[in-house]
Formats: structure tokens, sequence, C-alpha cells
């Protein structure tokens, strides 16, 4: 009875563990400004947004993957973009556990901000006006803060 007990709370600890394993990226606001660039930094690390349709990535419809400018996590997916007309790269989601999400009131407004989940770089905001047929949701991110990969 006791090592049953014993077991399945070292499973649970197992479960836990994991799912904090994955490895942040962590740098001084010196450390960023060097390796960005202006523009990079202002939307990564100032949670700045690029003026619409200004960025490299709103009308760029390639086959590959879209990563962290910051960091180099893949975050996104060709196959999940789609043309949202508002100016700004759109996906409709995002690469399994490699964006977290954080509750914006900023401006009177309540948005569902998105970050890197490795180096907690502002990458845009969440809305759920999105493509019905797929997840409803829409990814708006800075093209700032991504670069991109053919596959
Ligand atoms: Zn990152």
């Amino acid at each position: 009875m006791k090592k049953s007990i014993h077991i399945i709370l070292f499973l649970l600890f197992l479960t836990i563990s994991n799912a904090h394993s994955q490895k942040k990226v962590i740098k001084t606001d010196a450390e960023w400004k060097q390796q960005l660039t202006e523009k990079q930094y202002f939307v990564l690390r100032q949670k700045g947004t690029e003026y619409a349709f200004s960025g490299e990535y709103d009308k760029h419809y390639k086959t590959g993957t879209y990563y962290c400018a910051g960091c180099n996590t893949p975050l996104f997916t060709s196959t999940t973009k789609f043309d949202s007309g508002t100016g700004w790269p759109s996906f409709d989601n995002h690469i399994n556990n490699n964006v977290a999400f954080l509750i914006d009131k900023k401006y009177g407004m309540v948005r569902t901000e998105i970050i890197c989940n490795v180096c907690e770089g502002h990458l845009g905001h969440m809305f759920k006006d999105g493509p019905k047929e797929t997840t409803g949701k829409r990814y708006c991110v800075n093209s700032a803060s991504l670069l991109f990969n053919k596959k």
C-alpha cells in the first residue's frame, strides 16, 4: 500500500518536472540590444507594434517555418498562415508549447498578448476573429519578431 503511494508521488513529480523542463533564454537588456536590430528590440523587448502593412511577412506565403527572431524557437508554420487583411502576418494556430498567453490591459482594452515561451519576447496579440473553418483564432504577429526559414 505504502509502496504504491510512493510510486504515484514519483510519477506525479515526473509529470510536474517535465511540464517545466522547457529551457528559457534569459538575457539582460544590454545583451538583447546588442543582439537584435532596433526594430526587433522595439517589438520583442519593448512590446512595440510595427505599422500595419509595413512588415516583411505580411504578404509572405512561402512554405516553411517562422522562428522567434530573439531565440530561434519555431513558433508558426506556413500551413497556418492566412491573409487577414489587417496588415500584419496572421496565423490560426501556433507550434505546440512554444507560444505563451498573457492578459494585456493596456489602452483600456483587454487583449490576449502572445509571447515566445522560451525568451518571453513579445510577438503580438491573439484574437477570436480568425477563420471559423479552422480554429477561429487569429494570431496577429509583428513581422519583426519572426524569422522565416524555407522547408
Ligand atoms: Zn524567443
